[in-house]
C-alpha cells in the first residue's frame, strides 16, 4: 500500500478506534434501568444498575416477576388454589406437607409473636376477614366445627359480598367477634422443619399478609444476585430491599412516606445501606365508622382493630421478610411499648403517631445511623 494511501486513511482508522473505545468505555459504564409490575393485590419497582450489554430488563424483568409469582402463587390468601389455602382447608389436627420456605416463615413468625406476647400474629386470619380486611367475607368458624367448611362464605348474593368486600366499613357484634377469637392463636399452629408440615390444633385461618410480600422481595433480590446482578433496589407495595450503589457511585436513599407527615408527605430519608425497609401504617387501608378509623391491623388478644395513635411504623432490618412482620408488630403494640422494644433488642424502628396539633416521630438507637442528615 502506498505512503500516501496510508496516510489518507489514518483519520479514518483513528477514528474508529476512538469509536471503538467510546463505545467500549459507554457499553460498560454502569447506567440505571428500571422496571414495574402487578403483584399481591400491590405494585412492584425494580431499579437496577447494569452495564449495556450485560443484563437486558427483558430478562431480568422476567425472571424477578417470575420470583414474585411464586410467592403470590404459594402464600396468598387471595387464591382459594394457593398452597397456604389449601393448609388452611386441610383437616385440624394432621400434619400438612408444606414447601421448606413456607414452614421457616412461620417459624420466623413465631419468633415475632414470642417477642410480642402474641401482638404479632399470623394466625389472626379469622379477625382480618370478620373486619373486611381480608380476601372474602369469610363466616366466622361456627361452634365446634373443626372442619374445611369452618370458613364459609357469607351466603348473601355475590354482589353484597362485592360491596362488602370493597367497602368493609362494618362493626361485627361481640359474639362474632368472639367466635372469630376462638379460632386464633399461632400456639395452636404447629412448624416442623424437619418432616417440613404445618399442623393446625384447631380451625385456625392463617394469613401471611403481614410477612410474605416482604419475603417477596428477598426472593426478588435473591434472583438478581444469582443472574450477577449486585447493585438493586426491589420495592413491592411499599417493602424494600436495596443492595450496592447506584451508577453514580451514591447509596440508595428511601423516603419514608407518611400522609402529611413532612414536605409532600416525606417524613425520613434513610439509606438502608445493604438491608432492607419496610413499613406499616393504618392510613391506607382502613374505614370509619361515626368518626372513629378502623384499620387493618388487628390486635390478636381484643379481635379488634388496633387504635392506638400510632400512624406509621418504619423498620429496617436483614431480610424484607423480617422488616416486613416487625413493622406490624409494632403498628399493635404502639410506639410507647414498641420504642422501649426496639431499644431493648436493638431494633431500628421509627414511629409516626397523631397528636392534636399533627404528628410526631420517634426512633429506636439502631434506627438513627441510617436516617440522612
Ligand atoms: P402490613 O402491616 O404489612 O400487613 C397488614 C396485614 O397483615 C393485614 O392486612 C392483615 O392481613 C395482617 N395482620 C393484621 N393484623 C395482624 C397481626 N396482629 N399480626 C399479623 N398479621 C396481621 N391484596 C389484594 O387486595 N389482592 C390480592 O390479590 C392480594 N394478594 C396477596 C398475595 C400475597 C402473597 C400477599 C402477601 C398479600 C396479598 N394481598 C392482596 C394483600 C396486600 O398485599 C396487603 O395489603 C398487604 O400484604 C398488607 O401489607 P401492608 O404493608 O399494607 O400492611
Amino acid at each position: 500500500m502506498s505512503r500516501s494511501l496510508k496516510r489518507s486513511l489514518l483519520p479514518a482508522v483513528a477514528l474508529l478506534v476512538l469509536v471503538a473505545v467510546v463505545f467500549l468505555v459507554l457499553s460498560t459504564r454502569p447506567r440505571l434501568y428500571s422496571f414495574q409490575g402487578q403483584i399481591m393485590g400491590t405494585t412492584y419497582n425494580v431499579s437496577y444498575a447494569a452495564d449495556l450489554f450485560s443484563h437486558p430488563v427483558k430478562d431480568i424483568s422476567r425472571v424477578v416477576h417470575d420470583a414474585l409469582a411464586d410467592v403470590d402463587q404459594r402464600m396468598s390468601t387471595y387464591k382459594t388454589d394457593s398452597e397456604l389455602m389449601q393448609f388452611n382447608r386441610a383437616p385440624v389436627g394432621q400434619p400438612f406437607r408444606m414447601s421448606q420456605d413456607i414452614v421457616q416463615l412461620v417459624l420466623d413468625a413465631e419468633a415475632i409473636s414470642e417477642m410480642s406476647d402474641g401482638a404479632y400474629d399470623i394466625t389472626v386470619g379469622p379477625l382480618v376477614n370478620l373486619w373486611g380486611f381480608g380476601p372474602t367475607q369469610w363466616a366466622t368458624a361456627k361452634e365446634g366445627q373443626e372442619n374445611d367448611d369452618s370458613h364459609e362464605r357469607v351466603n348473601a348474593p355475590e354482589f353484597v359480598n362485592w360491596i362488602e368486600s370493597q367497602y368493609p366499613g362494618h362493626i361485627p357484634d361481640e359474639k362474632a367477634i368472639n367466635e372469630a377469637r376462638a379460632n386464633v392463636g399461632y400456639q395452636s399452629l404447629k412448624a416442623n422443619s424437619a418432616d417440613s408440615t404445618l399442623t393446625r390444633k384447631k380451625a385456625l385461618f392463617v394469613d401471611l399478609s403481614s410477612i410474605a410480600k416482604g419475603y417477596g422481595v428477598d426472593q426478588a433480590a435473591a434472583v438478581l444476585r444469582a443472574q450477577g446482578v449486585d447493585d438493586f433496589m426491589v420495592e413491592v407495595g411499599g417493602e424494600v430491599s436495596v443492595q450496592g450503589i447506584k451508577p453514580n457511585g451514591q447509596p440508595w436513599r428511601l423516603a419514608v412516606i407518611g400522609p402529611e407527615m413532612g414536605k409532600n408527605g416525606v417524613s425520613a430519608l434513610v439509606e438502608p445501606l445493604d438491608k432492607a425497609l419496610a413499613t406499616s401504617g393504618d392510613y391506607l387501608n382502613f374505614f370509619e365508622v361515626d368518626g372513629k378509623r378502623y384499620s387493618h391491623t388487628i390486635n390478636p388478644v381484643t379481635g379488634w382493630p388496633e387504635a392506638k395513635r400510632v400512624a406509621e411504623v418504619a423498620v429496617i432490618a436483614e431480610t424484607t421478610a423480617q422488616a416486613d412482620a416487625l413493622a406490624t408488630m409494632f403498628m399493635v403494640l404502639g410506639d410507647e411499648k414498641g420504642l422501649e422494644l426496639a431499644n431493648r433488642l436493638g431494633i431500628a424502628a421509627r414511629f409516626a403517631y397523631y397528636t392534636d396539633e399533627g404528628f410526631e416521630t420517634v426512633t429506636s438507637e439502631a434506627f438513627k445511623p441510617y436516617l440522612v442528615k
